[in-house]
């Protein structure tokens, strides 16, 4: 089975680094499945899961934007903050999803929503991969 390494970067250093059988990841134009080959692109990620086929089983990291690198043997993935599913602390991005809600319903100026609104899915998207 031919693999492509992947790299998932942030600001406080690697996350996940494995030779993997394909990798999916939510671009800001619609989910994106790349194989080993793939031809090189830049895209832009939203907040979500990468999923990443590996000996034939998936393993997921959150991430929280950034962008996704392919080259035909190397995909990068750059993101502001990422997690492996073990590394992920229910209990605090649970409160993260309360905080966020409870702002929510204060209903204050644009950017507090806008704040709300993107911390209330960072903290959904990591509950969603701890599932
Ligand atoms: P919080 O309000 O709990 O800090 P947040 O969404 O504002 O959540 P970020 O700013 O996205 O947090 O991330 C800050 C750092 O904390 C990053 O290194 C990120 O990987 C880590 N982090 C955030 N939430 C969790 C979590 N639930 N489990 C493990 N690491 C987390």
């Amino acid at each position: 089975m031919k693999t492509v390494l992947v790299n998932v970067v942030t600001p406080d250093g690697p996350v996940y680094d494995a030779q993997v059988e394909m990798v999916s990841v939510k671009a800001q134009s619609g989910e994106l499945g790349v194989l080993p080959g793939h031809i090189p692109m830049v895209a832009p990620l939203e907040i979500g899961a990468v999923r990443l086929l590996k000996d034939g089983s998936t393993e997921l990291v959150a991430v929280s934007g950034g962008f996704i690198e392919v080259r035909p043997d190397k995909v990068t993935i750059l993101a502001q903050a990422a997690e492996t599913a073990e590394s992920i602390d229910v209990t605090r991005a649970q409160a993260a999803k309360e905080r966020a809600e409870q702002r929510l319903k204060q209903q204050t100026d644009d950017i507090d929503m806008k704040r709300a609104e993107l911390a209330l899915h960072r903290a959904i998207n990591r509950l969603n991969v701890t599932k």
